[in-house]
C-alpha cells in the first residue's frame, strides 16, 4: 500500500510486484465542476476544471494476452483477456479499466494479434467523491494503452472511449464532462464545454490573481451513478424532451419554459426548468468570469445549487448544510458538484478566510450529528499526461 502517490511511488510499486520497473507513468486528473450539472447528456454547457489530485498508472506490455490490474485503493488484483473483455465478462473497480479497452475495440481498434499489459494503479483522488475518480482512471489508462499500442488517437476520441467504458462496461449513464475535463485540463483554466458542438475551450479563471480559494468539502455520503436516481434523472429529461418535440433540452431556452410548465407535469417540468437554466448559467458564469474576474461568479454558484436542491432534486441535506454554511462563513458562492445523492460541495472563499470556513462546516456537521466531512482546497490543474 503506497501512502502518498507519485509517479515515482507509482513506478516503485509496481517494481515490487512485477520484478521490474514498468515501461512507462501515465496519469490524469479528477476534476471538480465549477457549474453546468447534469447538462453534458443534454448536449449542453458545462464548465468544469482538472484537479491536482490524479491517478498515475505504471503500465508494462505483457507477451500474452492478458490484462492484469491491481490498484493501491483495493485489495484484490483482477486479470482479463484481451478476447474476453465485454460488459458481460467484467465487473467491480477493474470494469473501469477492461472497459477503457474493450471500449476500444467497440470504436474500431483492431484488438486481434494484440498484447496486453501489466497495470499498477496509484491514486489520491477520493473515490466516490464525486471528483470523478472513475474519469481519472479511465483516462490514465487510455492515454497508456493509445501510446504502448501507438494508437494515435485523438484526445477527442479518448474522450468518447473513456464515455463509451463507463456507460457500456461499467453501466453508469453518463455524459462527458468528466473525460473532457481529465483529458483536456489546463493548468489555472476552467475547461468549457460545448457537448453538442464537441468543443472544449479553456477559460483562465484567476482565482490566485485575486486571492481567491477553491474550496471542496466532501461531505462523505457515497453514491453510485450505476443505480438510482441517477438515470432516473436522465430519463426525465428524455421525456421532456420529446413531450417538447425536440431532439434535446439543449434545444430549448428560458423563453420556452412558460410552454413547458403547459405541456409537463410537475416534476418533468422542474427537471427540464433546471438544465434550461443551468445551460443559461454556464454561459453566463463563463462570459462573466473573462469580463469582471472570479468573484463576480458567487451568485451564479449559488443559483445553480437551488435549482439542483428545489427543481432537479439531487441534494442532500448534508450538501446544503455545507453550502449554507459556507455561505453563512464568507464564501462568495458555493453549490453543491457533481452527479449529487452525495459526494462534494464547493466554495468560492477568500484564501484568508478558507480555514475558518472549514472549521465552521466542520462544526456544523457535528451539531447536525453527521460524519465529519474532508475539505481543501484543489487548484485548476493540467490534464492527462505522461509521467515517466
Ligand atoms: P467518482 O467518479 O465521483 O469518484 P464513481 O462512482 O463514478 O465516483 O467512481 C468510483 C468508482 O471508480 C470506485 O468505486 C471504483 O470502482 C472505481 N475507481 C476509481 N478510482 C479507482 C482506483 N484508483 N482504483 C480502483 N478503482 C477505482
Ligand atoms: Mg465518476
Amino acid at each position: 500500500m503506497i501512502d502518498i502517490p507519485s509517479p515515482e511511488s507509482t513506478a516503485a510499486a509496481f517494481a515490487d510486484v512485477h520484478g521490474a520497473r514498468p515501461v512507462g507513468v501515465w496519469s490524469a486528473p479528477g476534476r471538480v465542476n465549477l457549474i453546468g450539472e447534469h447538462t453534458d447528456y443534454n448536449d449542453g454547457l458545462v464548465f468544469p476544471f482538472a484537479i491536482e489530485r490524479r491517478t498515475w498508472a505504471a503500465v508494462s506490455p505483457r507477451q500474452d494476452r492478458i490484462v492484469s490490474v491491481r490498484s493501491g485503493a483495493m485489495p484484490d488484483a483482477a486479470e482479463a483477456s484481451l478476447d474476453a473483455l465485454g460488459p458481460e465478462h467484467v465487473d467491480g473497480w477493474s470494469a473501469y479499466v477492461f472497459g477503457v479497452l474493450w471500449a476500444m475495440g467497440e470504436r474500431g481498434v483492431d484488438l486481434t494479434g494484440r498484447t496486453g499489459f501489466d497495470i499498477l494503479l496509484t491514486s489520491d483522488v477520493p473515490l466516490g467523491a464525486g471528483l470523478s475518480s472513475s474519469a481519472a482512471i479511465e483516462c490514465a489508462v487510455a492515454l497508456a494503452v493509445n501510446d504502448l499500442w501507438e494508437l494515435g488517437l485523438s484526445r477527442r476520441e479518448l474522450i468518447y472511449i473513456c464515455q463509451l467504458a463507463e456507460n457500456g462496461a461499467v453501466g453508469a449513464p453518463t455524459g462527458n464532462m468528466d473525460q473532457t475535463a481529465s483529458l483536456m485540463g489546463v493548468a489555472g483554466h476552467g475547461v468549457l464545454i460545448d457537448v453538442r458542438a464537441e468543443t472544449a475551450d479553456p477559460v483562465a479563471l484567476h482565482f490566485g490573481d485575486e486571492d481567491l480559494e477553491l474550496l471542496v468539502i466532501d461531505t462523505r455520503v457515497h453514491h453510485e451513478h450505476a443505480t438510482g436516481g441517477y438515470g432516473e434523472r436522465r430519463r426525465s429529461c428524455e421525456d421532456g424532451a420529446s413531450a417538447m418535440g425536440v431532439g434535446s433540452l439543449r434545444d430549448l431556452t428560458e423563453g420556452d419554459l412558460p410552454r413547458a410548465a403547459e405541456v409537463l407535469d410537475d416534476v418533468t417540468f422542474r427537471r427540464v426548468k433546471h438544465v434550461v437554466t443551468e445551460n443559461a448559467r454556464v454561459a453566463r458564469t463563463a462570459e462573466v468570469v473573462a469580463k469582471d474576474g472570479p468573484r463576480a461568479i458567487g451568485d451564479l454558484l449559488v443559483a445553480s445549487h437551488a435549482s439542483m436542491r428545489d427543481d432537479f432534486e439531487i441534494s442532500v441535506p448534508e450538501l446544503d448544510l455545507a453550502v449554507e454554511t459556507a455561505l453563512a462563513n464568507g464564501a462568495i458562492g458555493a453549490r453543491m458538484t457533481g452527479g449529487g445523492f452525495g459526494g462534494a460541495a464547493i466554495a468560492l472563499i477568500d484564501a484568508n478566510r478558507a480555514e475558518e470556513v472549514g472549521h465552521a462546516v466542520e462544526q456544523a456537521f457535528a451539531d447536525a450529528g453527521f460524519t465529519a466531512p474532508i475539505v481543501f482546497v484543489v487548484n485548476p490543474s493540467d490534464g492527462a499526461h505522461r509521467d515517466l
